[in-house]
Protein backbone atom coordinates (compact mmCIF):
# COMPACT_ATOMS: atom_id res chain seq x y z
CA UNK A 1 0.00 0.00 0.00
CA UNK A 2 1.48 3.16 -0.82
CA UNK A 3 2.50 5.53 1.84
CA UNK A 4 0.93 8.74 -0.08
CA UNK A 5 -2.60 7.23 0.88
CA UNK A 6 -2.00 7.12 4.73
CA UNK A 7 -0.21 10.61 4.72
CA UNK A 8 -2.97 12.35 2.41
CA UNK A 9 -5.13 11.03 5.00
CA UNK A 10 -3.05 12.31 7.78
CA UNK A 11 -3.55 15.73 6.08
CA UNK A 12 -6.93 15.99 5.35
CA UNK A 13 -7.52 14.81 9.44
CA UNK A 14 -4.97 17.39 10.29
CA UNK A 15 -7.13 19.95 9.06
CA UNK A 16 -10.24 19.03 11.05
CA UNK A 17 -10.98 18.66 14.44
CA UNK A 18 -15.09 17.56 13.64
CA UNK A 19 -15.30 14.33 14.89
CA UNK A 20 -17.53 12.86 12.14
CA UNK A 21 -15.26 13.99 9.06
CA UNK A 22 -12.84 12.33 11.24
CA UNK A 23 -14.58 9.31 11.08
CA UNK A 24 -15.81 9.72 7.26
CA UNK A 25 -11.67 10.14 6.32
CA UNK A 26 -10.93 7.14 8.11
CA UNK A 27 -13.70 4.84 7.04
CA UNK A 28 -12.11 5.88 3.47
CA UNK A 29 -8.94 5.32 4.14
CA UNK A 30 -10.03 1.71 5.55
CA UNK A 31 -11.76 1.00 3.01
CA UNK A 32 -8.32 1.37 0.81
CA UNK A 33 -6.66 -0.64 3.02
CA UNK A 34 -5.56 -4.06 2.23
CA UNK A 35 -6.27 -6.91 4.78
CA UNK A 36 -2.82 -7.43 5.82
CA UNK A 37 -1.95 -3.88 6.35
CA UNK A 38 -4.98 -2.71 8.47
CA UNK A 39 -3.28 -3.21 11.96
CA UNK A 40 -0.59 -1.46 10.90
CA UNK A 41 -2.46 1.62 9.70
CA UNK A 42 -4.51 1.33 13.00
CA UNK A 43 -1.32 1.64 15.05
CA UNK A 44 0.34 4.12 12.45
CA UNK A 45 -2.58 6.57 12.88
CA UNK A 46 -2.29 6.50 16.65
CA UNK A 47 1.23 7.58 16.68
CA UNK A 48 1.78 3.96 17.16
CA UNK A 49 3.46 0.68 15.90
CA UNK A 50 2.18 -1.81 18.58
CA UNK A 51 -0.34 -1.63 21.24
CA UNK A 52 1.02 0.46 24.21
CA UNK A 53 1.14 -2.96 26.66
CA UNK A 54 4.33 -4.29 24.21
CA UNK A 55 6.06 -0.78 25.52
CA UNK A 56 7.58 -0.32 21.96
CA UNK A 57 9.21 3.14 21.58
CA UNK A 58 10.33 5.28 18.78
CA UNK A 59 12.38 7.59 21.23
CA UNK A 60 14.09 9.58 18.56
CA UNK A 61 14.80 12.89 19.70
CA UNK A 62 15.00 16.13 18.44
CA UNK A 63 18.62 16.68 17.69
CA UNK A 64 18.48 13.52 16.18
CA UNK A 65 15.75 14.07 13.51
CA UNK A 66 17.72 17.27 12.87
CA UNK A 67 20.68 15.81 11.76
CA UNK A 68 18.79 12.88 9.41
CA UNK A 69 17.15 15.60 7.77
CA UNK A 70 20.37 17.44 7.34
CA UNK A 71 21.81 14.36 5.86
CA UNK A 72 19.30 14.07 3.91
CA UNK A 73 18.79 17.92 2.66
CA UNK A 74 22.42 18.92 2.68
CA UNK A 75 21.23 21.75 4.66
CA UNK A 76 23.12 22.79 7.79
CA UNK A 77 21.38 21.31 11.13
CA UNK A 78 21.80 25.15 12.28
CA UNK A 79 19.37 26.40 9.81
CA UNK A 80 16.66 23.36 10.06
CA UNK A 81 16.53 24.97 13.97
CA UNK A 82 16.36 28.21 13.25
CA UNK A 83 12.84 27.05 10.65
CA UNK A 84 11.83 24.62 12.87
CA UNK A 85 11.76 27.97 15.74
CA UNK A 86 10.47 29.91 13.53
CA UNK A 87 7.32 28.39 13.46
CA UNK A 88 4.91 24.76 13.01
CA UNK A 89 6.81 21.92 13.95
CA UNK A 90 9.61 20.32 12.91
CA UNK A 91 7.66 17.79 10.39
CA UNK A 92 6.57 20.99 8.73
CA UNK A 93 9.97 22.55 9.14
CA UNK A 94 11.27 19.10 7.03
CA UNK A 95 8.59 19.29 4.57
CA UNK A 96 9.85 22.68 3.71
CA UNK A 97 13.38 22.30 4.16
CA UNK A 98 12.70 19.06 1.47
CA UNK A 99 11.09 20.85 -1.08
CA UNK A 100 13.73 22.89 -1.64
CA UNK A 101 15.52 19.49 -2.64
CA UNK A 102 16.02 18.80 -5.92
CA UNK A 103 13.93 14.99 -6.27
CA UNK A 104 15.51 12.66 -8.08
CA UNK A 105 13.28 11.13 -10.49
CA UNK A 106 15.16 7.33 -10.71
CA UNK A 107 16.52 4.85 -8.20
CA UNK A 108 13.99 6.24 -5.95
CA UNK A 109 12.57 3.07 -4.12
CA UNK A 110 8.60 3.26 -3.44
CA UNK A 111 7.83 4.43 -0.34
CA UNK A 112 5.62 1.75 0.83
CA UNK A 113 3.08 1.90 4.52
CA UNK A 114 4.85 -1.70 4.77
CA UNK A 115 8.54 -0.07 4.41
CA UNK A 116 7.91 2.64 6.36
CA UNK A 117 6.40 0.50 9.35
CA UNK A 118 9.25 -1.39 8.95
CA UNK A 119 11.91 0.60 9.57
CA UNK A 120 9.65 2.09 12.18
CA UNK A 121 10.23 -0.68 13.80
CA UNK A 122 13.77 -1.00 13.51
CA UNK A 123 14.57 1.96 14.86
CA UNK A 124 12.73 1.37 17.27
CA UNK A 125 13.92 -1.93 18.83
CA UNK A 126 17.62 -0.69 17.98
CA UNK A 127 19.66 -0.45 21.13
CA UNK A 128 23.35 -0.10 22.10
CA UNK A 129 26.69 2.25 21.49
CA UNK A 130 25.75 2.30 17.56
CA UNK A 131 22.55 2.86 17.86
CA UNK A 132 22.10 6.80 17.20
CA UNK A 133 23.82 6.71 13.76
CA UNK A 134 21.79 3.48 12.33
CA UNK A 135 18.91 5.27 13.33
CA UNK A 136 19.75 8.48 11.70
CA UNK A 137 21.09 5.95 8.29
CA UNK A 138 17.12 4.51 8.83
CA UNK A 139 15.84 7.65 9.18
CA UNK A 140 17.48 9.90 6.64
CA UNK A 141 17.24 6.47 3.86
CA UNK A 142 13.16 7.00 4.56
CA UNK A 143 13.80 10.88 3.70
CA UNK A 144 15.90 10.88 0.52
CA UNK A 145 12.77 8.90 -1.07
CA UNK A 146 9.90 10.39 0.46
CA UNK A 147 8.14 13.73 -0.72
CA UNK A 148 7.62 16.91 1.23
CA UNK A 149 4.42 15.67 2.68
CA UNK A 150 5.09 11.88 3.58
CA UNK A 151 8.31 12.77 5.07
CA UNK A 152 6.57 15.76 7.07
CA UNK A 153 4.57 12.31 8.71
CA UNK A 154 7.32 10.00 8.95
CA UNK A 155 9.09 12.79 11.14
CA UNK A 156 6.07 13.50 13.10
CA UNK A 157 5.40 9.69 13.80
CA UNK A 158 9.34 9.13 15.01
CA UNK A 159 9.42 12.24 17.54
CA UNK A 160 5.49 11.11 18.86
CA UNK A 161 4.05 14.78 17.66
CA UNK A 162 1.27 13.40 15.46
CA UNK A 163 -1.31 14.47 16.84
CA UNK A 164 -4.40 14.08 14.73
CA UNK A 165 -7.09 13.99 17.54
CA UNK A 166 -8.73 10.54 16.86
CA UNK A 167 -9.78 8.91 19.55
CA UNK A 168 -9.80 4.89 20.22
CA UNK A 169 -14.08 5.12 19.72
CA UNK A 170 -13.28 7.20 16.63
CA UNK A 171 -11.05 4.82 15.71
CA UNK A 172 -14.24 2.09 16.63
CA UNK A 173 -17.05 3.70 14.85
CA UNK A 174 -14.97 3.69 11.77
CA UNK A 175 -14.41 0.82 11.78
CA UNK A 176 -17.53 -0.18 12.18
CA UNK A 177 -18.87 1.53 9.47
CA UNK A 178 -16.46 0.26 6.89
CA UNK A 179 -17.05 -3.53 7.76
CA UNK A 180 -20.09 -3.94 8.73
CA UNK A 181 -21.77 -0.75 7.34
CA UNK A 182 -23.43 0.65 10.66
CA UNK A 183 -21.52 2.58 13.48
CA UNK A 184 -24.20 1.18 16.05
CA UNK A 185 -21.94 -2.44 16.03
CA UNK A 186 -19.03 -0.32 17.76
CA UNK A 187 -20.10 -2.23 21.12
CA UNK A 188 -19.17 -5.18 19.60
CA UNK A 189 -15.69 -3.87 18.59
CA UNK A 190 -16.05 -1.77 21.82
CA UNK A 191 -16.15 -5.32 24.03
CA UNK A 192 -13.12 -7.16 22.26
CA UNK A 193 -11.10 -3.95 23.00
CA UNK A 194 -11.62 -3.69 26.23
CA UNK A 195 -10.43 -7.18 26.80
CA UNK A 196 -7.61 -7.13 24.21
CA UNK A 197 -6.45 -3.73 24.75
CA UNK A 198 -5.14 -4.12 21.08
CA UNK A 199 -6.80 -2.03 18.69
CA UNK A 200 -4.92 -3.67 15.60
CA UNK A 201 -5.94 -7.61 16.53
CA UNK A 202 -9.84 -5.68 16.86
CA UNK A 203 -9.29 -4.41 13.01
CA UNK A 204 -7.31 -7.53 11.65
CA UNK A 205 -10.22 -9.78 13.10
CA UNK A 206 -13.21 -7.50 12.10
CA UNK A 207 -11.90 -7.57 8.43
CA UNK A 208 -10.94 -11.03 8.43
CA UNK A 209 -13.91 -12.84 10.61
CA UNK A 210 -16.81 -9.82 10.69
CA UNK A 211 -18.99 -9.76 13.23
CA UNK A 212 -19.46 -13.00 14.44
CA UNK A 213 -15.29 -13.04 14.63
CA UNK A 214 -15.45 -10.09 17.02
CA UNK A 215 -18.25 -11.81 18.76
CA UNK A 216 -16.38 -15.00 19.43
CA UNK A 217 -13.51 -12.65 20.63
CA UNK A 218 -11.19 -14.37 23.67
CA UNK A 219 -9.70 -12.75 26.03
CA UNK A 220 -6.13 -14.02 25.64
CA UNK A 221 -3.44 -14.26 28.69
CA UNK A 222 -0.60 -12.04 27.85
CA UNK A 223 -2.90 -9.39 27.00
CA UNK A 224 -3.91 -7.25 29.16
CA UNK A 225 -7.82 -6.68 30.16
CA UNK A 226 -8.23 -2.90 30.44
CA UNK A 227 -9.59 -2.01 34.10
CA UNK A 228 -12.55 -1.63 35.64
CA UNK A 229 -12.98 1.78 37.62
CA UNK A 230 -15.04 3.09 40.43
CA UNK A 231 -17.24 6.30 40.80
CA UNK A 232 -16.59 8.57 43.79
CA UNK A 233 -19.31 8.97 46.52
CA UNK A 234 -19.08 11.23 49.55
CA UNK A 235 -21.39 9.46 52.05
CA UNK A 236 -22.21 6.30 52.94
CA UNK A 237 -26.09 7.46 52.17
CA UNK A 238 -24.84 8.09 48.68
CA UNK A 239 -23.54 4.75 48.09
CA UNK A 240 -26.26 2.92 49.77
CA UNK A 241 -28.80 5.47 47.30
CA UNK A 242 -26.98 3.73 44.70
CA UNK A 243 -25.90 -0.14 45.42
CA UNK A 244 -29.37 -0.73 47.42
CA UNK A 245 -29.51 -2.02 50.44
CA UNK A 246 -26.88 -4.94 50.50
CA UNK A 247 -23.22 -4.96 49.19
CA UNK A 248 -19.89 -5.26 49.36
CA UNK A 249 -17.58 -3.46 51.43
CA UNK A 250 -13.65 -3.95 50.76
CA UNK A 251 -10.51 -1.95 52.22
CA UNK A 252 -9.52 0.68 49.83
CA UNK A 253 -5.73 -0.01 49.53
CA UNK A 254 -3.18 2.77 48.77
CA UNK A 255 -0.61 1.05 46.53
CA UNK A 256 -0.38 -0.09 42.93
CA UNK A 257 -2.90 -2.06 40.96
CA UNK A 258 -1.64 -5.16 39.55
CA UNK A 259 -3.21 -6.92 36.42
CA UNK A 260 -1.35 -10.88 36.88
CA UNK A 261 -1.38 -13.17 33.96
CA UNK A 262 -0.35 -16.79 35.33
CA UNK A 263 0.46 -19.25 32.75
CA UNK A 264 2.26 -22.80 35.02
CA UNK A 265 5.32 -20.80 36.18
CA UNK A 266 5.03 -17.90 33.86
CA UNK A 267 4.14 -14.47 35.23
CA UNK A 268 3.44 -11.48 33.35
CA UNK A 269 2.16 -8.29 35.00
CA UNK A 270 0.44 -4.93 33.99
CA UNK A 271 0.06 -1.69 35.72
CA UNK A 272 -3.43 0.32 35.64
CA UNK A 273 -2.37 1.90 32.38
CA UNK A 274 -1.89 -1.47 31.19
CA UNK A 275 2.45 -1.06 31.07
CA UNK A 276 4.35 -4.43 31.85
CA UNK A 277 5.54 -4.10 35.23
CA UNK A 278 6.93 -7.17 35.66
CA UNK A 279 10.48 -5.95 35.79
CA UNK A 280 9.31 -3.99 38.92
CA UNK A 281 8.38 -6.52 41.15
CA UNK A 282 10.51 -10.24 40.88
CA UNK A 283 9.27 -11.11 44.14
CA UNK A 284 5.22 -11.09 42.41
CA UNK A 285 6.76 -13.27 39.96
CA UNK A 286 8.65 -16.27 42.09
CA UNK A 287 5.57 -16.36 44.98
CA UNK A 288 2.03 -15.96 43.28
CA UNK A 289 2.24 -19.46 41.39
CA UNK A 290 3.06 -20.78 44.86
CA UNK A 291 -0.22 -19.57 46.18
CA UNK A 292 -2.94 -19.43 43.74
CA UNK A 293 -4.38 -23.55 42.85
CA UNK A 294 -4.95 -22.68 38.85
CA UNK A 295 -2.44 -23.12 36.01
CA UNK A 296 -3.80 -19.76 33.87
CA UNK A 297 -5.42 -17.51 35.03
CA UNK A 298 -5.60 -13.78 35.78
CA UNK A 299 -5.86 -12.06 38.71
CA UNK A 300 -6.30 -8.27 40.15
CA UNK A 301 -4.22 -6.83 43.03
CA UNK A 302 -3.17 -4.69 44.71
CA UNK A 303 0.58 -4.65 45.52
CA UNK A 304 1.50 -2.13 48.80
CA UNK A 305 4.62 -1.23 50.74
CA UNK A 306 4.62 -3.14 53.67
CA UNK A 307 6.53 -3.05 57.07
CA UNK A 308 8.22 -6.05 57.16
CA UNK A 309 8.67 -6.51 60.95
CA UNK A 310 4.82 -5.16 61.80
CA UNK A 311 2.92 -6.28 59.09
CA UNK A 312 1.42 -2.79 58.25
CA UNK A 313 0.63 -1.06 55.20
CA UNK A 314 2.80 2.05 54.27
CA UNK A 315 2.44 4.81 52.16
CA UNK A 316 2.38 4.85 48.53
CA UNK A 317 5.10 6.93 48.39
CA UNK A 318 7.17 3.57 49.25
CA UNK A 319 6.21 1.11 46.42
CA UNK A 320 7.66 3.82 44.05
CA UNK A 321 11.01 3.10 45.14
CA UNK A 322 10.45 0.41 43.09
CA UNK A 323 9.99 1.77 39.94
CA UNK A 324 13.96 1.93 39.03
CA UNK A 325 15.77 -0.12 36.09
CA UNK A 326 19.00 -0.22 38.02
CA UNK A 327 19.25 -2.83 40.87
CA UNK A 328 15.67 -4.15 41.59
CA UNK A 329 17.08 -6.59 44.16
CA UNK A 330 18.09 -4.47 46.37
CA UNK A 331 14.79 -2.07 45.78
CA UNK A 332 13.15 -5.89 46.88
CA UNK A 333 14.76 -5.93 50.38
CA UNK A 334 14.39 -2.38 51.13
CA UNK A 335 10.67 -2.30 49.77
CA UNK A 336 8.97 -5.56 50.70
CA UNK A 337 5.42 -5.66 50.03
CA UNK A 338 2.13 -7.66 50.06
CA UNK A 339 0.02 -8.59 47.23
CA UNK A 340 -3.53 -8.50 48.04
CA UNK A 341 -5.92 -9.76 45.69
CA UNK A 342 -9.44 -8.16 44.82
CA UNK A 343 -10.88 -9.81 41.22
CA UNK A 344 -10.25 -12.60 38.84
CA UNK A 345 -10.76 -12.36 35.94
CA UNK A 346 -9.88 -15.39 33.98
CA UNK A 347 -9.80 -19.10 35.35
CA UNK A 348 -9.94 -22.52 34.06
CA UNK A 349 -9.64 -21.32 30.55
CA UNK A 350 -12.78 -19.43 31.17
CA UNK A 351 -13.51 -15.76 31.23
CA UNK A 352 -15.26 -14.91 34.42
CA UNK A 353 -16.10 -11.06 33.32
CA UNK A 354 -19.72 -12.09 33.06
CA UNK A 355 -19.70 -13.77 36.36
CA UNK A 356 -21.30 -11.85 39.49
CA UNK A 357 -18.64 -10.27 41.93
CA UNK A 358 -20.14 -11.94 44.50
CA UNK A 359 -19.18 -15.84 42.16
CA UNK A 360 -16.04 -14.01 41.25
CA UNK A 361 -14.92 -13.89 45.13
CA UNK A 362 -15.85 -16.87 45.92
CA UNK A 363 -13.38 -18.64 43.31
CA UNK A 364 -10.91 -16.35 44.03
CA UNK A 365 -11.28 -17.34 47.89
CA UNK A 366 -11.02 -21.13 46.60
CA UNK A 367 -8.40 -20.94 44.63
CA UNK A 368 -5.71 -18.92 46.88
CA UNK A 369 -3.63 -19.99 49.23
CA UNK A 370 -2.92 -16.78 51.57
CA UNK A 371 0.30 -16.24 53.89
CA UNK A 372 2.29 -13.41 54.99
CA UNK A 373 3.07 -12.21 51.20
CA UNK A 374 -0.16 -13.11 49.25
CA UNK A 375 -2.97 -11.97 50.69
CA UNK A 376 -6.94 -11.80 50.21
CA UNK A 377 -8.38 -7.85 50.65
CA UNK A 378 -10.71 -7.62 53.65
CA UNK A 379 -13.71 -7.52 52.49
CA UNK A 380 -17.71 -8.22 53.93
CA UNK A 381 -21.20 -7.74 53.17
CA UNK A 382 -22.65 -4.35 54.56
CA UNK A 383 -26.58 -3.14 55.39
CA UNK A 384 -26.62 0.14 56.67
CA UNK A 385 -24.73 2.91 57.39
CA UNK A 386 -23.47 2.59 60.61
CA UNK A 387 -21.67 -0.93 58.63
CA UNK A 388 -20.35 0.88 56.07
CA UNK A 389 -19.02 3.77 58.83
CA UNK A 390 -17.68 0.81 60.77
CA UNK A 391 -15.48 -0.96 58.28
CA UNK A 392 -14.43 2.49 57.18
CA UNK A 393 -13.28 3.04 60.65
CA UNK A 394 -11.53 -0.20 60.60
CA UNK A 395 -9.92 0.86 57.07
CA UNK A 396 -8.45 3.88 58.19
CA UNK A 397 -6.62 2.59 61.13
CA UNK A 398 -5.06 -0.38 58.67
CA UNK A 399 -3.69 2.40 57.00
CA UNK A 400 -6.04 2.16 54.07
CA UNK A 401 -7.58 4.81 52.34
CA UNK A 402 -10.86 4.30 52.55
CA UNK A 403 -13.17 1.68 51.29
CA UNK A 404 -14.76 0.32 47.61
CA UNK A 405 -17.97 -0.58 47.41
CA UNK A 406 -19.28 -3.31 45.09
CA UNK A 407 -22.52 -4.52 43.83
CA UNK A 408 -22.86 -8.42 44.75
CA UNK A 409 -24.44 -9.67 41.05
CA UNK A 410 -22.31 -7.02 38.94
CA UNK A 411 -20.55 -7.97 35.95
CA UNK A 412 -16.47 -6.96 35.70
CA UNK A 413 -17.31 -4.50 33.03
CA UNK A 414 -13.86 -3.73 31.43
CA UNK A 415 -12.84 -0.50 30.50
CA UNK A 416 -15.61 1.27 32.63
CA UNK A 417 -16.18 3.67 35.44
CA UNK A 418 -19.71 3.51 36.74
CA UNK A 419 -21.69 2.30 39.62
CA UNK A 420 -21.15 -0.67 39.91
CA UNK A 421 -17.92 0.00 41.85
CA UNK A 422 -17.76 2.47 44.67
CA UNK A 423 -14.95 4.69 46.37
CA UNK A 424 -15.64 6.00 49.37
CA UNK A 425 -12.36 7.70 50.83
CA UNK A 426 -12.26 10.27 53.86
CA UNK A 427 -10.96 12.87 51.80
CA UNK A 428 -14.28 13.12 49.88
CA UNK A 429 -15.73 14.69 53.06
CA UNK A 430 -13.79 17.88 52.97
CA UNK A 431 -14.80 20.88 50.80
CA UNK A 432 -13.55 19.80 47.20
CA UNK A 433 -13.89 16.09 47.34
CA UNK A 434 -10.66 14.58 46.29
CA UNK A 435 -7.47 15.09 45.17
CA UNK A 436 -6.51 15.21 41.43
CA UNK A 437 -3.71 13.78 39.65
CA UNK A 438 -2.24 16.34 37.10
CA UNK A 439 0.04 16.57 34.28
CA UNK A 440 3.25 18.59 34.78
CA UNK A 441 3.49 20.65 31.72
CA UNK A 442 5.82 23.27 32.55
CA UNK A 443 7.78 24.91 34.95
CA UNK A 444 9.20 28.48 36.82
CA UNK A 445 12.41 28.64 37.95
CA UNK A 446 12.73 29.41 41.22
CA UNK A 447 14.27 32.64 43.74
CA UNK A 448 16.16 32.03 46.70
CA UNK A 449 16.38 28.75 48.58
CA UNK A 450 14.74 27.38 45.05
CA UNK A 451 17.33 28.87 42.62
CA UNK A 452 18.78 26.38 40.05
CA UNK A 453 15.65 24.47 40.65
CA UNK A 454 11.95 24.40 39.65
CA UNK A 455 10.19 26.69 41.88
CA UNK A 456 6.97 26.34 40.56
CA UNK A 457 4.73 23.78 38.11
CA UNK A 458 2.35 24.32 35.57
CA UNK A 459 -0.11 21.68 35.48
CA UNK A 460 -2.59 20.47 33.38
CA UNK A 461 -6.03 17.77 33.05
CA UNK A 462 -6.73 15.67 30.58
CA UNK A 463 -9.30 16.61 28.07
CA UNK A 464 -10.10 13.20 26.77
CA UNK A 465 -12.10 14.66 24.10
CA UNK A 466 -9.66 16.54 22.47
CA UNK A 467 -6.52 14.53 23.33
CA UNK A 468 -5.17 17.71 24.95
CA UNK A 469 -3.81 19.25 27.89
CA UNK A 470 -5.19 21.91 29.41
CA UNK A 471 -3.74 23.72 31.80
CA UNK A 472 -5.23 24.13 35.86
CA UNK A 473 -3.11 25.73 37.99
CA UNK A 474 0.59 26.99 38.85
CA UNK A 475 2.16 25.49 42.07
CA UNK A 476 4.59 26.26 44.40
CA UNK A 477 4.07 24.97 48.11
CA UNK A 478 3.65 21.48 49.47
CA UNK A 479 7.00 20.41 48.25
CA UNK A 480 10.10 20.10 50.55
CA UNK A 481 13.88 20.04 49.29
CA UNK A 482 13.76 16.26 48.91
CA UNK A 483 10.71 16.63 46.51
CA UNK A 484 12.01 19.72 44.34
CA UNK A 485 15.76 18.04 43.67
CA UNK A 486 13.88 14.76 42.75
CA UNK A 487 11.28 16.66 40.41
CA UNK A 488 14.27 19.10 38.93
CA UNK A 489 15.90 15.69 37.62
CA UNK A 490 12.88 13.97 36.56
CA UNK A 491 11.88 17.03 34.82
CA UNK A 492 15.19 17.44 32.98
CA UNK A 493 14.81 14.59 30.74
CA UNK A 494 11.32 15.59 29.90
CA UNK A 495 12.14 19.64 28.25
CA UNK A 496 11.44 20.57 25.20
CA UNK A 497 12.74 22.79 22.95
CA UNK A 498 9.05 24.28 22.20
CA UNK A 499 5.81 23.97 23.95
CA UNK A 500 4.29 20.46 22.95
CA UNK A 501 1.08 21.24 20.95
CA UNK A 502 -1.00 19.36 23.22
CA UNK A 503 -0.37 21.42 25.70
CA UNK A 504 -3.10 24.22 26.45
CA UNK A 505 -1.90 26.97 28.10
CA UNK A 506 -2.15 30.79 27.67
CA UNK A 507 0.41 31.29 30.62
CA UNK A 508 4.30 31.41 29.59
CA UNK A 509 6.31 29.16 31.20
CA UNK A 510 10.05 29.31 31.43
CA UNK A 511 10.59 25.60 30.38
CA UNK A 512 8.12 23.21 28.52
CA UNK A 513 7.87 19.47 29.15
CA UNK A 514 6.45 16.43 27.92
CA UNK A 515 2.98 15.95 29.66
CA UNK A 516 4.39 12.81 31.04
CA UNK A 517 4.77 13.31 34.91
CA UNK A 518 1.81 13.18 37.08
CA UNK A 519 1.37 14.34 39.90
CA UNK A 520 -0.96 14.47 43.25
CA UNK A 521 -2.46 17.75 44.18
CA UNK A 522 -4.96 18.98 46.71
CA UNK A 523 -7.03 22.67 46.50
CA UNK A 524 -9.29 24.32 49.00
CA UNK A 525 -11.46 25.18 45.79
CA UNK A 526 -12.27 25.25 42.06
CA UNK A 527 -13.25 28.64 40.59
CA UNK A 528 -14.01 29.87 37.33
CA UNK A 529 -10.77 31.32 35.65
CA UNK A 530 -10.35 33.51 32.29
CA UNK A 531 -6.80 32.61 32.17
CA UNK A 532 -6.64 28.31 32.50
CA UNK A 533 -8.19 25.87 29.91
CA UNK A 534 -9.71 22.99 31.63
CA UNK A 535 -13.35 22.47 30.61
CA UNK A 536 -12.51 25.95 28.22
CA UNK A 537 -16.23 27.14 27.41
CA UNK A 538 -17.91 24.49 29.00
CA UNK A 539 -19.62 25.92 32.05
CA UNK A 540 -19.14 29.34 31.01
CA UNK A 541 -18.23 31.02 27.51
CA UNK A 542 -14.60 32.49 27.73
CA UNK A 543 -13.82 30.89 30.83
CA UNK A 544 -12.15 27.80 32.10
CA UNK A 545 -11.72 25.82 35.21
CA UNK A 546 -8.81 26.72 37.81
CA UNK A 547 -8.00 25.16 41.06
CA UNK A 548 -7.11 27.63 44.32
CA UNK A 549 -4.51 26.96 46.69
CA UNK A 550 -3.53 24.07 44.97
CA UNK A 551 -0.65 22.06 47.07
CA UNK A 552 1.63 18.91 46.00
CA UNK A 553 0.40 15.94 48.39
CA UNK A 554 4.00 14.53 48.25
CA UNK A 555 3.13 11.79 45.80
CA UNK A 556 4.53 11.06 42.77
CA UNK A 557 2.24 8.93 40.49
CA UNK A 558 4.69 7.35 38.51
CA UNK A 559 2.45 4.18 37.74
CA UNK A 560 0.31 6.39 35.99
CA UNK A 561 0.53 7.76 32.42
CA UNK A 562 -0.98 11.24 31.15
CA UNK A 563 -3.97 10.17 29.94
CA UNK A 564 -4.77 8.87 33.56
CA UNK A 565 -4.54 12.13 34.90
CA UNK A 566 -7.82 13.65 36.06
CA UNK A 567 -10.22 14.50 33.24
CA UNK A 568 -11.73 17.75 32.53
CA UNK A 569 -14.92 16.09 32.83
CA UNK A 570 -13.99 14.42 36.43
CA UNK A 571 -12.96 18.74 37.65
CA UNK A 572 -16.52 19.35 36.29
CA UNK A 573 -17.75 16.70 38.02
CA UNK A 574 -16.35 17.92 41.77
CA UNK A 575 -16.59 21.85 40.69
CA UNK A 576 -20.27 21.14 40.55
CA UNK A 577 -19.81 18.72 43.79
CA UNK A 578 -18.29 21.67 45.96
CA UNK A 579 -20.15 23.01 49.00
CA UNK A 580 -19.52 26.13 48.05
CA UNK A 581 -21.80 26.35 45.03
CA UNK A 582 -25.39 26.11 45.92
CA UNK A 583 -28.00 24.18 44.16
CA UNK A 584 -28.52 27.63 42.09
CA UNK A 585 -25.32 27.92 41.56
CA UNK A 586 -25.16 24.39 40.19
CA UNK A 587 -28.03 24.37 38.51
CA UNK A 588 -26.68 27.42 36.65
CA UNK A 589 -23.88 25.15 35.57
P1 LIG B 1 -7.27 6.48 42.77
O1 LIG B 1 -6.55 7.71 42.37
O2 LIG B 1 -8.25 6.70 43.89
O3 LIG B 1 -6.39 5.29 42.98
P2 LIG B 1 -7.96 5.53 40.19
O4 LIG B 1 -8.40 6.49 39.15
O5 LIG B 1 -6.57 4.99 40.07
O6 LIG B 1 -8.22 6.17 41.60
P3 LIG B 1 -10.39 4.20 40.66
O7 LIG B 1 -11.16 3.24 39.90
O8 LIG B 1 -10.97 5.53 40.74
O9 LIG B 1 -8.90 4.27 40.13
O10 LIG B 1 -10.19 3.62 42.11
C1 LIG B 1 -9.92 2.27 42.21
C2 LIG B 1 -8.45 2.05 42.47
O11 LIG B 1 -8.26 1.71 43.82
C3 LIG B 1 -7.99 0.85 41.69
O12 LIG B 1 -7.42 1.24 40.47
C4 LIG B 1 -7.02 0.14 42.61
O13 LIG B 1 -5.69 0.54 42.30
C5 LIG B 1 -7.32 0.66 43.98
N1 LIG B 1 -7.89 -0.32 44.90
C6 LIG B 1 -7.52 -0.47 46.20
N2 LIG B 1 -8.26 -1.39 46.82
C7 LIG B 1 -9.13 -1.87 45.90
C8 LIG B 1 -10.17 -2.83 45.95
N3 LIG B 1 -10.47 -3.48 47.08
N4 LIG B 1 -10.88 -3.06 44.84
C9 LIG B 1 -10.61 -2.39 43.69
N5 LIG B 1 -9.64 -1.47 43.59
C10 LIG B 1 -8.90 -1.19 44.68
Amino acid sequence: MQFSILSESFERMEKTTKRLELTSILVELFKNTPPDVISKIVYLIQGKLRPDFEGIELGVAEKLAIRAISKSSGIPSKKIEQEYQDGGDLGHAASKILEQKTQTTFLVEDITVERVYETLYKIAKLEGARSQDMKMKYISSLLNDANPQESSFILKILLGTLRLGIAENTVMDALAIAFTGSKDNRKFLENAYNVSSDLGKVAETIVAKGIEGINDFHITLFNPIRPMLAERVKSEAEAIEKLGDKFSAEYKLDGERVQIHIKDDAVVLFSRSLENITNYYPDIVENIPKRINSKQVILEAEAVAINENTGEFLPFQELMHRRRKYKIEKAVTQYPISVNLFDVLYYDDTSCLENSYEKRRGILEKITQEDEFVKLIPMTTVQNEIEIEDFLENSINAGCEGLMLKTLDGPYRAGSRGNLWLKLKREYRNELGDSLDLVVIGAFFGKGRRTGRYGTLLLASYNEDMDEFPSICKVGTGFTDEDLDQLYQILSNKVTIKKNPRIISEMEADVWFEPELVIEIVASEITLSPIHKTAFNELRKNAGLALRFPKFTGKIRAEKSAENASTDQEVITLFRGQKKVTQNEAEQY
